[in-house]
């Protein structure tokens, strides 16, 4: 094989590697203004979802995949203080800094969502596994799951574990926010 065979060759393979790579963590976005809450069910295409989320978002809220544990997104949610977590396909209200606690999993956790009408659940029994998934209400979105009885001190014993990137974040009084913002200009995003 000659060098240019090689090197073709070898092109090809980091190619095929990168190809094979997670896509980069999304963080988690991070708003200084509520997003305004929607009024009814959000129904969009796939190529609309696709050209609204980033990669990663798309494959979690979309697909119901999981992003990295232990990953910025988690360390970003350890260090954000007071605030409330909205629907990062929807503007939903989600959770609240109120309800989180940091059960060392590797993905924010909450012990109760800031708004159950917004926050639903349903068996989920991929993986060989039975498991609660937990969904937004409003859009249909994929956040993670529930699970129960784990034995943390917290008033419900159940830990809301959720993907960072299927959520933003806006600082300021916990639980509150929702009732209506302006839609944040880019200017206005306080993660860039
Ligand atoms: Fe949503």
């Amino acid at each position: 094989m000659g060098q240019l065979d090689c090197l073709t060759l070898l092109v090809g393979m980091m190619a095929s590697l990168s190809a094979c790579r997670p896509a980069a963590t999304t963080r988690m976005e991070a708003y200084r203004q509520p997003p305004p809450p929607p009024t009814n069910k959000v129904v969009k295409t796939d190529a609309e979802w696709r050209a609204q989320l980033s990669q990663e978002q798309y494959q979690v809220l979309r697909h119901a995949a999981t992003e990295r544990p232990f990953g910025p997104v988690y360390e970003q949610f350890r260090r954000q203080g007071q605030g409330t977590y909205y629907c990062a396909g929807c503007g939903a209200e989600l959770f609240s800094s109120n309800q989180k606690f940091d059960s060392h999993c590797g993905w924010p956790s909450f012990y109760d969502p800031a708004d159950a009408k917004n926050v639903i659940t349903r068996d989920d029994f991929a993986m060989g596994m039975v498991r609660t998934e937990v969904l937004c209400a409003v859009c249909g979105g994929h956040l993670g799951h529930v699970f129960k009885g784990e034995g943390f001190p917290t008033p419900t014993n159940l830990r809301y574990c959720i993907n960072g990137v299927a959520l933003k974040f806006v600082p300021g009084p916990a639980g509150g926010g929702a009732g209506g913002g302006q839609t944040p200009p880019k200017s206005d995003r306080s993660d860039r």
